[in-house]
């Protein structure tokens, strides 16, 4: 999930309050735990608000982000942030949400789904994208989890996979829906199709009509056809 600049306010003034480099360091709460990496000019900052959080999975998230962070800036987007900053709050309802280079997670949800390591190449991708334009947030998230199909390290053991094609689905319904229809786009018409996309929304000049100027289709086109044959031979890392 990606938070609007709007939305990210309140969260990002009472990070930066806490979010003080350097080291491990208790800070006046009782609980929190911030610790700094720093792997090949990434940094990743980890502010963490669970005393209970498993620290075989916190070494597991550091692990995949410095393994598919890299990756997803080499390819999209070289001037990404190099410091990003990992918030587990046991506060939060959610899953995991992304704004302003902070990815927050819910330690309850990984304690229950301690095999979902990669909410980690879905969140940081929304670093890489720093969509600062208006663009449609079902593309947003689409990307997101193609981005997660693609580069994702664990999507098998965490039974993560994209959903075959079924009557009612809509390119706008986002995340793995669109993901899929995306890779059926990249394998049937443009193998740039992704990248285009978000290029076009970070800078953007993303329109509808870039759809057309790429595949020669409008994307409501490239959804009948997708729906009329949809098969993919999806392998995951
Ligand atoms: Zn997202």
């Amino acid at each position: 999930m990606q938070l609007t600049g709007l939305l990210m306010i309140p969260f990002a003034v009472s990070l930066s309050f806490t979010a003080i480099a350097g080291g491990r360091q208790k800070s006046p709460g009782p609980a929190t735990v911030r610790d700094t990496i720093t792997r090949e000019g990434y940094t990743l900052l980890i502010v963490n608000n669970e005393p209970d959080f498993n620290p075989r999975t916190r070494q597991r998230l550091i692990d995949a982000f410095f393994t598919v962070y890299p990756e997803e800036a080499a390819r999209f987007n070289k001037n990404t942030l190099k410091q990003v900053t990992f918030f587990i709050d046991p506060t939060y309802k959610g899953v995991a949400e992304t704004g302003n280079g902070v990815a927050r997670y819910s330690p309850t949800w990984l304690k229950e789904h301690p095999e979902d390591i990669d909410v980690v190449t879905h969140e940081v991708m929304h670093i890489v994208q720093d969509y600062r334009h208006d663009g449609p947030g079902w593309l947003t998230e689409g990307i997101a989890d193609y981005v997660r199909y693609v580069y994702g390290v664990n999507n098998l053991k965490s039974n993560w996979t994209l959903p075959d094609y079924r009557p009612g689905q809509r390119y706008t319904d986002a995340y793995r829906v669109t993901a899929r229809f995306l890779l059926w786009v990249e394998k049937n018409k443009d193998l740039h199709i992704v990248d285009q996309l978000d290029a076009a929304l970070r800078d953007g000049h993303y329109q509808a009509s870039l759809w057309v100027r790429l595949t020669g289709s409008t994307v409501d086109q490239l959804w009948q056809q997708y729906a009329a044959s949809p098969s993919l031979e999806l392998k995951y890392r």
